[in-house]
């Protein structure tokens, strides 16, 4: 087995690509204000080419990022609070998105996000997921370490190994330390991975007793509850600012999915009493009248009057340390909309209901935006969604940066034109040589 190399781009550790430097942004509890993207948006245009990407892990990057930019570009990220001052607080993690501010994946993740500089060095590429609800919604998101809720609460549960250990959630950075010293002390450096490296070394049964919480459906794009994608990955910052400004957004869910979870302010309420739990939840209310809705939220913070089960229409977000005001907020449906006709969504490359067949495709960037690139990818991505059947991967070179799990088809970028890889990953022995694109779908019909 080869070992695993390589290393995440970060915002004090950008990474050379064909069009310049990438600037990783990775938003806590991946939620950015209004505010935040903007300003995100607008150092795009000053520093790099004005491409955004979103990521698999939920965070934004800054494409082509001058050299000389660098400098100015962190310091800028760094005084508005969204990059850490220490490099070594920079550590790769995904939060599940959309969760209440006082539920445990949010305390887990801030008792992580503190511990940051304390916890052991590893491998570049591996990363923790906090996804610690009654549903798992991040199980198919990479990570190494996975703090996932329980039939009885919390696990921390190795990569590769179907289940994992009970952790008390106040002990639950001991835990990821302890996981992270057996990694290190058992030659986990060399596989790189956890899973990797669990494929060869036994991990301790202790590890490996309870199993996780059911996995949730798939969160997909749709317009009408604020969900929106971009198309394999990638926005342009003037059509972010626009959108933002047009629509009145307050704020947003970044998604590993590649899509954003907007939210709007609708209005201001009183602070929560001590104690209640109201962060961010979602509650029926009448949404005819404002005023109903800010009486409920009285009800809510003085204890009266309980948050019900979820209504994807309405939520209430407060933060102690996100200087997120308590508010009320709204699924900016209609504003959103009228948003994305004047932005053009064709054009701008958004992905705004679930049936979207550019949901079923991976796409790196490919030619010319990076160096490593054999190919142009994402046009072909383009012309082939919804004409192949599964999942399509389509790659500039055999590295398979887009998607490191096996795909239904993969294209991989060559010297000639695009290998085609069927039921595998990028850097695998190609089924056939050279295909032609615009005969792929007749030629995957032949070879069944
Ligand atoms: S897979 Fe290759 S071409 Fe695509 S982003 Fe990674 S290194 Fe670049």
């Amino acid at each position: 087995m080869s070992a695993v190399r390589g290393w995440c781009p970060s915002a004090h550790r950008p990474m050379q690509s064909g069009d310049g430097l990438l600037v990783r942004v990775q938003p806590r509890l991946a939620w950015l204000s209004a505010d935040d993207l903007l300003l995100i948006c607008d150092l795009s245009e000053r520093f790099g080419n004005g491409v955004i990407d979103l990521t698999s892990r939920a965070n934004l990057q800054l494409r082509g990022v001058g050299t000389d930019d660098h400098a100015p570009l962190l310091q800028a990220l760094i005084g508005a609070g969204l990059v850490a001052a220490d490099p070594r607080a920079e550590r790769p993690i995904t939060v599940a998105p959309a969760v209440t501010r006082d539920s445990r994946t949010a305390r887990v993740a801030d008792a992580i996000y503190k511990s940051m500089t304390d916890l052991p060095e590893l491998p570049g590429k591996m990363g923790t997921v906090v996804d610690a609800e009654e549903t798992r919604v991040l199980s198919d998101v990479s990570g190494d370490f996975r703090f996932e809720g329980c039939a009885n609460g919390l696990i921390l549960r190795a990569d590769g190994v179907p289940r994992g250990r009970p952790v008390d959630e106040r002990n639950a950075v001991q835990a990821l330390t302890d996981l992270a010293l057996w990694f290190l002390d058992t030659g986990g450096t060399g596989a790189g991975r956890m899973a990797r490296h669990v494929a060869t070394k036994t991990l301790p049964p202790e590890w490996q007793t309870v199993e996780p919480a059911p996995a949730s459906k798939p969160m997909l794009p749709d317009v009408s509850v604020g969900h929106l994608g971009f198309a394999f990955g990638q926005v342009a910052a003037g059509v972010l600012n626009k959108i933002i400004v047009k629509s009145d957004i307050y704020g947003a869910y970044l998604t590993p999915w590649r899509s954003m979870i907007f939210r709007s302010r609708v209005v201001d309420v009183p602070p929560p009493s001590r104690g209640a739990s109201v962060h961010q939840a979602d509650i029926q209310v009448p949404l005819d009248s404002l005023t109903d809705v800010s009486d409920a939220m009285t009800d809510i913070s003085a204890g009266r009057a309980n948050i019900s089960d979820l209504n994807p229409d309405i939520s209430i977000v407060a933060s102690e340390d996100r200087d997120l005001p308590t508010d009320i907020l709204l699924s900016p449906r209609g504003a959103l909309c009228s948003a994305l006709k004047d932005v053009g969504i064709d054009v701008a490359g958004l992905v705004t209901h679930a049936s979207d067949p550019r949901l079923s495709v991976d796409a790196c960037p490919g030619a010319p935006q990076c160096a490593s690139a054999l190919a142009a990818t994402r046009p072909v991505a383009q012309q082939l969604a919804g004409r192949v059947e599964g999942w399509l991967h389509v790659s500039g070179c055999a590295k398979g940066c887009a998607r490191a799990r096996p795909a239904d088809v993969t294209l991989v970028g060559t010297a000639s034109g695009f290998d085609l890889v069927i039921q595998g990953r990028a850097g695998d022995t190609p089924r056939v040589r050279d295909v032609d694109i615009e005969t792929l779908p007749e030629l995957l019909e032949q070879l069944g």
